[in-house]
C-alpha cells in the first residue's frame, strides 16, 4: 500500500513504525474472512481491511481521531486473528495499539465513556481495589435488572454486574516470597502474579506454583510485579500501560542479575501477550530498551515451559477436554499445539473446538466497553464448545474463563471450563480442582450438549 506522509511525521518512531506496517498491506482482503466483527456486522469499516484504511487516513492527515473512526476502531477485538490470515505479514497489533494511543491524545470521548473507562483502569489493574469492587458488585446484582433500564450506560452496568462471580473466590495463597521444590532443584523461574487473575480465580497460580514445585521448579513471586499493562495498553492508556511494564522489568530485572532466572512464566495469555512485546514497547527508551528485550525474551506461557518438562505418569480419568485456545494464546503468541499435546500426553481426549480461530468476545475490558457484540460472540462460542460434548473445557486466559463461564451459565450448563494448568496439576498429583469440585465432578460425562 502507498503511504503519503511528511518527514516530520516520519520523524517520530512511532509513526515510522505505523508507515512501515502500512506499507505491507497489499489490501487483498483476506484477513477480513476471518475477523468476527467483519463475521457479525457485515460492513467493510469493521473489518481490518477497512480499520487498515481508517488508520492510514487519520495519520497521514495528522487530524484529530472522529466519531466515525472512534466507533469502528473501538469495535475491534485486539483478537489478532487476521494477522494469523495475513499473507503478508502485517502487524496489525502495532497498528491498532498506536492507533487507540492517537485516540486516546486527539478524542475526546462522551462523558458516560470516560467515566467507565476511568473506574476500569483505576480498579482492575489493582487486586486490592478489584476484590472490593466485586463485594461491591455482589450486593448490586439484585439492582442489575433495573440498572440495565437506564439510558446510555445501563448496557454496559449491566454487563459489568454478570461477570462479577457470584461468589466471591478465597484469597490466593501465592504471595510474594519464594516457593520451593519438593526434593532436589532443576530449574528456578518467577511467576506474574497478575491482577484480576489472582482475584478471580486464584486456584490458576496455586496450582502453578503446586506443580512447578512437584517439578522440581523453584518458583519465585517478586516483589514489585504487579499487573503486565495490558487493560490499559489495549484502552490506548500508553503511558499507563509503560509504567506497569517497567515497575515489571525491574522487579524481574533484580531476580536475573539476583540468583538469575530460567523464564518468566504466565499463566493469562493476553499478559503473555503484552510481555512479550515489552522489548517493542520499550525500543526508544534507553533506560530500559535492553532490559525489557531481555524480559520479553524469558517470558514464557506455563503450556509452553511445561512441554519442556518430563511430567511423570497421569492419574486423571480419561476425559474429553474441549480445548478453547484463546486468541492471544494462538494469534497474538502462536502457541497453538504445546497446551493440546500435554494433555493429550496425559490421557485427556482433547477436541479442538469449531470456529475456534473466532474470538469468545472476552478481550480484556471488551465485554463490558462492547457488551452486545461480545454477547454474540460468547453465545456462538459456547454452542460451537458444545458440538464437541466435552467433559471439561480447558483453557489459558482467565478472561475467556469468565467470558464463556458466564455463557455456560446462562445456557443452564453445568460443564466446568478451567484453566489448561489446573488439568496437569491434578492429572499429575494434585488435588481435584475447585471448578471440577464446584461441579460436583464425580466420573466422565457429556454434560454440555451440541445446541441445536
Ligand atoms: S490480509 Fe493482510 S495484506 Fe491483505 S488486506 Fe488484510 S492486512 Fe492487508
Ligand atoms: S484484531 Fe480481530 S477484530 Fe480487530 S480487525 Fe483483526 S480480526 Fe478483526
Amino acid at each position: 500500500m502507498q503511504t503519503n506522509f511528511t518527514a516530520e511525521q516520519l520523524a517520530d518512531p512511532a509513526m515510522q513504525s505505523s508507515e512501515k506496517i502500512l506499507r505491507t498491506c497489499v489490501h487483498c482482503g483476506f484477513c477480513t474472512a476471518t475477523c468476527p466483527t467483519y463475521l457479525l456486522l457485515g460492513d467493510e469499516l469493521d473489518s481490518p481491511r477497512g480499520r487498515i484504511y481508517l488508520i492510514k487516513d487519520m495519520f497521514e492527515n495528522g487530524r484529530p481521531a472522529t466519531p466515525d473512526v472512534v466507533t469502528h476502531l473501538d469495535r475491534c477485538l485486539s483478537c489478532l486473528s487476521c494477522m494469523t490470515t495475513c499473507p503478508s505479514g502485517v502487524h496489525y497489533m502495532h497498528l491498532i495499539d498506536h492507533a487507540r494511543a492517537y485516540i486516546n491524545d486527539t478524542y475526546r470521548r462522551p462523558w458516560h465513556d470516560r467515566l467507565l473507562r476511568g473506574v476500569l483502569k483505576r480498579v482492575l489493574p489493582y487486586p486490592g481495589r478489584f476484590r472490593a469492587a466485586l463485594v461491591g458488585a455482589f450486593f448490586g446484582r439484585p439492582l442489575a435488572p433495573l440498572l440495565r433500564r437506564l439510558p446510555v450506560v445501563g448496557g454496559r452496568l449491566g454487563a459489568m454486574l454478570a461477570l462479577a462471580p457470584a461468589h466471591l473466590p478465597p484469597r490466593s495463597a501465592a504471595v510474594p516470597g519464594v516457593s520451593f521444590p519438593v526434593s532436589g532443584r532443576r530449574g528456578r523461574v518467577a511467576l506474574l502474579t497478575g491482577c484480576a487473575q489472582p482475584v478471580l480465580d486464584p486456584g490458576i497460580n496455586d496450582a502453578t506454583i503446586r506443580l512447578l514445585n512437584r517439578l522440581g521448579i523453584e518458583v519465585v513471586l517478586p516483589k514489585g510485579e504487579g499487573c503486565c499493562g495490558a487493560l490499559v495498553h489495549h484502552m490506548g492508556e500508553e503511558a499507563a500501560g509503560l509504567a506497569f511494564a517497567k515497575a515489571n522489568i525491574d522487579a524481574w530485572s533484580a531476580e536475573i542479575d539476583g540468583k538469575g532466572l530460567d523464564a518468566i512464566i504466565i499463566t493469562a495469555s493476553g499478559c503473555g501477550t503484552t510481555i512479550k512485546d515489552y522489548g517493542f514497547m520499550l525500543r526508544e527508551d534507553a533506560a530500559y530498551a535492553e532490559k525489557a528485550a531481555r524480559v520479553s525474551g524469558l517470558a514464557r506461557d506455563i503450556t509452553e515451559y511445561l512441554a519442556s518438562l518430563d511430567l511423570g505418569t497421569s492419574t486423571a480419568p480419561p476425559l474429553t477436554v474441549a480445548y478453547h485456545s484463546a486468541c492471544s494464546m494462538q494469534h497474538g503468541q502462536k502457541i497453538t499445539d504445546a497446551p493440546k499435546k500435554l494433555l493429550k500426553s496425559l490421557g485427556f481426549t482433547v477436541k479442538d473446538v469449531p470456529e475456534g480461530h473466532i474470538c469468545c468476545g472476552s478481550a480484556g475490558v471488551y465485554n463490558i466497553l462492547q457488551p452486545e457484540i461480545a454477547g454474540q460472540l460468547r453465545d456462538r462460542k459456547v454452542k460451537n464448545i458444545g458440538r464437541t460434548r466435552p467433559d471439561v473445557i480447558a483453557t489459558g486466559n482467565i478472561g475467556c474463563i469468565t467470558q464463556i463461564g458466564q455463557g455456560l451459565a446462562a445456557a443452564g450448563t453445568a460443564t466446568p471450563i478451567l484453566h489448561t494448568v489446573e488439568l496437569v496439576d491434578w492429572a499429575t498429583g494434585g488435588p481435584l480442582p475447585p471448578a471440577l469440585a464446584a461441579a460436583e465432578f464425580a466420573a466422565p460425562r457429556p454434560l454440555l450438549q451440541a445446541a441445536e
